[in-house]
């Protein structure tokens, strides 16, 4: 890969390659993510090392709002000023009020934990504030971003192709592969997590990319193919793993345990015995993932019996 997109990294929590912002180069220099607002320092001095000084970032563009790509939005307007921001329509509202994004975390990771990792989240300011949709480019002088509607992580979750180097800005879409341990781990957290459109947007992901993937956690993969099939059997195993063990039991500790058990066989598979997964469930642990399927699992067998009871047969 040439040196027109650069890794920033926004050192969540103090700790190494665990969440990644990057710098496309250009006339018209732009960040995609931000990491969490604790990572304000990190980011502001990754970007002050590759000459990027406060006047001269021009765009800030998110994968999705969750807390570790987009909670620095507000910090790091203020930090730039002239830095117009991009995110999907849907994500937009809650840059501009963070207070039911901020609330739905604390649910998910629990208040402590989720102080520690976001911290204070500033609004953004709504005149900065760009939406797009599925197929929008975002013009960034010489080059530019394409829009691909991902939703499946989030309802709300865009990719994004750099019209420049051909690779594509993922997000959480894939999962989570850390380089220096190299499992891929899915990301199915609540409340909006769903099986099937994860597997579509992954498809297309998989159809558009022309050279590589850029993780948000973490890192560049040549290897589309064989990432975008990995990505899509764990998410159906785990998926169906969870589906039928709500069949006899609700309760989210024994199911993520029983995730637990699944994901140690893979990353044994994937990286041998020994190896330290401790970023991996800072980020995405298996009982928010649990928690995501159970919801997801749920939402389903409503809506299926809804359709059945509705539908004149
Ligand atoms: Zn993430």
């Amino acid at each position: 890969m040439d040196h027109s997109v650069v890794p920033i990294d926004t050192k969540m929590v103090g700790r190494d390659m665990v969440t990644s912002a990057y710098l496309l180069r250009g006339d018209e220099p732009a960040l995609v993510e931000t990491g969490p607002s604790t990572s304000g320092g990190a980011v502001t001095d990754g970007l002050a090392k590759l000459g990027i000084g406060p006047a001269d970032l021009a765009h800030v563009v998110v994968t999705h709002i969750h807390l570790d790509h987009a909670g620095g939005v507000g910090i790091l307007a203020g930090r730039y000023p002239s830095a117009i921001i991009w995110v999907h329509e849907r994500g937009a509202p809650h840059l501009i009020d963070p207070a039911r994004l901020v609330a739905s975390t604390a649910r998910t990771y629990g208040e402590e934990i989720a102080r520690r990792y976001f911290g204070d989240v500033e609004p953004a300011p709504p005149d900065r504030i760009r939406s797009v949709e599925d197929g929008d480019v975002i013009a960034l002088g010489t080059r530019s971003l394409e829009v691909l509607y991902t939703p499946g992580h989030a309802s709300h979750h865009v990719a994004l192709i750099d019209s420049e180097t051909g690779g594509v800005f993922v997000g959480d879409a894939i999962g989570v592969h850390l380089p220096d341990v190299k499992v891929l781990r899915p990301a199915t957290p609540p409340p909006e997590f769903d099986v099937e459109v994860a597997v579509a947007s992954i498809e297309r992901i998989r159809e558009r990319a022309r050279s590589v993937l850029f993780l948000s956690h973490y890192g560049e993969v040549p290897e589309v193919d064989a990432m975008c099939d990995l990505a899509i059997v764990r998410i159906r195993g785990w998926a169906d793993d969870v589906g039928s063990a709500l069949r006899s039991s609700e309760d989210l500790d024994e199911i993520a345990r029983l995730l637990e058990k699944r994901g140690t066989a893979e990353t044994l598979e994937d990286a041998g015995s020994g190896t330290d997964m401790e970023r991996y469930d800072m980020l995405s642990s298996y009982r928010v993932n649990a928690a995501g399927l159970i919801r997801y699992w749920r939402k389903r067998w409503e809506r299926e019996a809804q359709e059945a009871n509705g539908s004149p047969s």
